[in-house]
């Protein structure tokens, strides 16, 4: 039975606040829940820690995921969190849980995606958890990592009024190519993007390094949702502006075949893992240049902070592109 405080009436990021109340944060501790990874000092050192979990037909489905596509995006989501505070991995664990009738080469070939994934980036496994499930395969990815050495790192907070919003390449083509697999529309383009997202690890680096660069995060849930979480967390609100968003030939191509219009799935579609970044607006211009020159693939100024409500809002008005909760 439902109540008025179930997991639907909460939310996910409702259900995350209660927990919060709960956990006691170890010495190591510089931040914990609320940014894209843990932040911890131990001894001279900081490191990154992170995991996500993927749900069978939640998550994925075996319907149009191969073995290797599932344990690729499952790595390469946890690996994104890494790439969202400027850091690199440094190893991996993995749980999985699985019905007791998977085959053997089910999870051999999930492996084998994971690692796909991880070779880009020299990690690895390094040790899990196997248990069993009453339904459908769990797979969840903890991944360590610290900043490059002397760099330093970003979180979620830090936007200034004034400063400008921008992304990276080319979000909005995951959740086309997720609408195209569900309808059974040719798309490869936009459903390989969806398959087989590639973290935006060198570009969180780079990104990092500019003194112009004040927050980042990456884009897991939607476009204008995530956009909330630097708003929240920089005490700010942000203005988008739907003519600046960006809407790549992928993203053309597979709206086109859909019969729908591009600029919602580039606002509310999540999983492209592509970066979003506060940056000082007086260096945006030549930030982004450089960005363009050094990796072929642009970084968008799409909106700007102002120290107005802590909302994010397009063209003036509410935003109507729902991102991702996974109770509401
Ligand atoms: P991301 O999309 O970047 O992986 P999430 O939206 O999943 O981040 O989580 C937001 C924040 O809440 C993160 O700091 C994460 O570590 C924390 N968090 C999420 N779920 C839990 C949980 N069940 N217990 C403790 N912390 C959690
Ligand atoms: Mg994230």
């Amino acid at each position: 039975m439902s109540g008025p405080d179930d997991l639907r009436a909460l939310g996910e990021f409702g259900l995350i606040d209660r927990v919060r109340r709960i956990v006691q944060a170890p010495a190591v501790d510089v931040a914990g829940i609320g940014d894209d990874c843990a932040v911890l000092r131990v001894g001279d050192r900081v490191l990154f820690a992170t995991c996500d979990a993927v749900v069978e037909d939640v998550h994925f489905s075996r319907a149009w995921a191969t073995p290797e596509d599932i344990g690729w995006k499952a790595a390469a989501a946890a690996i994104s969190d890494i790439a969202a505070m400027g850091g690199r991995p440094l190893f991996v664990l993995t749980t999985i849980a699985c019905p007791p009738d998977t085959d053997a080469a089910f999870v051999e070939g999930v492996y084998a995606g994971m690692r796909g994934a991880m070779a880009a980036c020299a990690t690895g496994i390094v040790g899990g958890d196997t248990v069993r499930s009453r339904e459908g395969f769990v797979l969840d990815v903890t991944v360590v990592g610290e900043p490059l050495p002397h760099a330093r790192y970003l979180t979620r907070a830090g936007a200034r009024p004034g400063d400008l919003l921008a992304v990276t390449g080319w979000p909005g083509r995951s959740g086309a190519g997720l609408a195209a697999l569900q309808q059974g529309v040719a798309a490869d383009a936009a459903i390989a993007a969806h398959l087989r997202p590639v973290p935006r690890l060198a570009e969180g680096q780079w990104i990092a390094a500019q003194p112009a660069a004040r927050a980042m995060m990456d884009v897991s849930d939607g476009l204008a949702q995530d956009a909330g979480h630097l708003v929240e967390r920089g005490g700010v609100g942000v203005d988008l502006w739907a003519d600046a968003l960006p809407v790549g030939p992928e993203l053309r191509a597979a709206a086109d075949a859909l019969g729908l219009p591009a600029a919602p799935f580039v606002l509310g579609g999540g999983e492209d893992y592509e970066l979003l970044v506060a940056l000082d607006a007086g260096e945006a211009g030549a930030v982004c240049a450089a960005f363009q020159e050094r990796f072929g693939i642009p970084l968008t100024p799409v909106g700007r902070f102002h120290d107005g409500p802590a909302a994010v809002t397009l063209d003036g008005a509410a935003v109507d592109a729902a991102g991702f909760d996974h109770f509401a």
